[in-house]
């Protein structure tokens, strides 16, 4: 690997309260309790460097989770600033609506379409993963339409998944919170998880629940009548539901019963795609034939918003032959971000930053995290390349968590985050998804930190 570029003088002054004061008066954050927030004060992040974030306070942070599961590249690449300055210099913005194009989406579809698996024809762009998801209903939608198949306009997902955040992208998804506030829109419907370790019934093994879960599908097709149903929706390893990684049997048989109920297959790739799980996309590692693939967060590392869906041939022909398309976004495409992301891809791609994730530091953080199995409080973990969960329960022999009252993964993180480590608390279980740039050197510091914060955990929770 090339050595890469970094500006360490990203470290600045600010006054802390001055800002929360700021904050708490004028900003209304995203997915935040914002009473809770502002009674302990806002974190405020003011640089960052590889795989570090500093903070207003002085301090310096292993980012495990790259941001939002996004800075694959880490952070501090001068070069996407320079990408980026050049290219508002010579076009700061233009669409590609009604028959217009510019060079930098063009080549960016193009560099796409040869990373991703041989089925894949078209690239569709939009500004988010939350957006690539509601061109997914569109485009669904829109497919049998035009293929005279009107009726079939239901969507299935999973509980517990995640697809974004606008009504459409959050119906997808399976997070009860969120479809509590709202509800949700008609023609999506949701079947279980394939999560062993607590949707196994006794004595039921991880390819028994795999396949179990996978007719789930095959159950919900025949109770709403295949002539109803249009595409089925999944994470190849679930992100935000607490990065769960089905058991081998799952996507084979999920892939099956698409096949034998003429589905359309979305394989939603928005964290696992650019590198996450050890291969360009997760549909790679788990033998997935998609028809449409929803990209985002990896595809610029987070430099700038962009998202997008990579469309296979069987869709794209048809979309192509269907007449106008009546869809888009004033950013579709955006010069600037199209620009940056295809810089950011070529990083990924000139540094060989997939194959050290497949041969490097995935098996090193997966073998490392085993070890944690002798801890008290770990009863699982599991993960996938760069990815990874620590459950952390109360009896290990019968997979119970503690009460949730008691927060134990907000414990956790708080420990963590005061130790020098971003980790994220999904319920009971700490998620990790650090930057693909991340050594083993810097694993280790992470294992360090994660062990100490475990057993600070431990102190609380039984004394
Ligand atoms: C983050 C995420 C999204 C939503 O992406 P946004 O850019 O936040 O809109 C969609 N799908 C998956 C799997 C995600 O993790």
């Amino acid at each position: 690997m090339n050595a890469p570029i970094h500006n360490t003088e990203r470290h600045t002054e600010h006054d802390t309260k001055a800002l929360q004061e700021l904050d708490k008066n004028n900003y209304m954050h995203p997915f935040t309790d914002s009473k809770a927030m502002h009674e302990k004060g806002t974190r405020i992040v003011t640089g960052a460097d590889g795989c570090y974030i500093f903070d207003s306070e002085g301090g310096k942070v292993l980012d495990g989770m790259a941001g939002l599961w996004c800075v694959n590249i880490g952070y501090g690449r001068d070069e996407l600033a320079d990408v980026a300055a050049a290219q508002m210099r010579q076009l700061p913005y233009y669409n590609s609506f009604f028959g217009t194009a510019h060079p930098p989406v063009i080549k960016l579809a193009a560099q796409l379409k040869k990373l991703a698996p041989d089925n894949i024809s078209h690239v569709f762009f939009t500004g988010s993963g939350s957006e690539s998801n509601d061109t997914n209903v569109r485009m669904v939608r829109h497919y049998w339409q035009a293929k005279g198949q009107p009726t079939k306009r239901t969507i299935i997902s999973r509980h517990n998944a995640y697809h974004g955040s606008t009504m459409a992208s959050m119906s997808l998804g399976g997070m009860k919170g969120m479809h509590e506030q709202g509800g949700i829109i008609d023609g999506v419907e949701h079947i279980m998880q394939p999560h062993w370790y607590h949707e196994a019934l006794a004595g039921e093994t991880e390819d028994e629940l795999g396949l179990r879960a996978a007719q789930a599908l095959e159950t919900k097709i025949l109770e709403l009548g295949a002539e109803n149903v249009g595409a089925f929706i999944g994470e190849p390893v679930q992100g935000a539901g607490a990065v769960i990684v089905p058991p081998a049997t799952y996507w084979p048989e999920i892939q099956r019963i698409c096949k034998k109920y003429d589905l359309l297959l979305i394989a939603d790739e928005v964290i696992t795609g650019f590198g996450r799980t050890g291969n360009w996309f997760a549909c790679e590692t788990y033998g997935i034939e998609a028809d449409l693939m929803p990209i985002a967060k990896g595809l610029s590392s987070g430099y700038m918003p962009i998202g997008g869906v990579l469309i296979s041939e069987r869709v794209a022909k048809v979309v192509i032959e269907g007449g106008e398309f009546a869809h888009g976004y004033t950013y579709s495409g955006h010069p600037v971000a199209a620009a940056v992301a295809s810089a950011n891809v070529s990083i990924i791609e000139n540094e060989g930053m997939v194959e050290q994730v497949r041969d490097v530091t995935g098996p090193y953080l997966q073998q490392r995290l085993a070890e944690l199995l002798d801890h008290p409080l770990v009863g699982q973990v599991r993960g996938v390349g760069l990815m990874a969960a620590i459950e952390l329960v109360k009896d290990k022999e019968n997979h119970i968590n503690y009460p949730k009252e008691l927060e134990i993964g907000g414990i956790c993180r708080d420990y963590a985050l005061a130790n020098g480590l971003v980790m994220r608390a999904v319920g009971a279980s700490m998620i990790m998804c650090p930057p693909l740039v991340i050594s083993k050197e810097e694993i280790d510091e992470l294992m360090e930190i994660t062990k100490r914060s475990l057993d600070q955990t431990l102190a609380q929770v039984a004394g």
